[in-house]
């Protein structure tokens, strides 16, 4: 999945991203854990989210290298 496909998940500082034996991967929101407005694999692409905070430059730049 691409930045545009995945949305504000992509780049935010709460995502933790879980890739399964089949090589899926899936974004989970850890803001889920302590946060009801939130659910743990967000629909995804995230166009909008109050729980939105950008990752500093070098976690984002590393996510975009994956290609993910
Ligand atoms: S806080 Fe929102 S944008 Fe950030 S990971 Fe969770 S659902 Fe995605």
């Amino acid at each position: 999945m691409n930045e545009r496909e995945v949305g504000l998940c992509a780049t935010c500082r709460w995502v933790q991203i879980v890739r399964n034996r089949r090589d899926s991967v899936f974004y989970r929101c850890t803001r889920a854990e302590t946060d009801a407005r939130f659910v743990r694999y967000p629909p995804l692409p995230m166009l909008r989210c109050p729980g939105y905070e950008r990752q500093a430059d070098d976690q984002s730049s590393n996510l975009r290298r994956g290609g993910l």
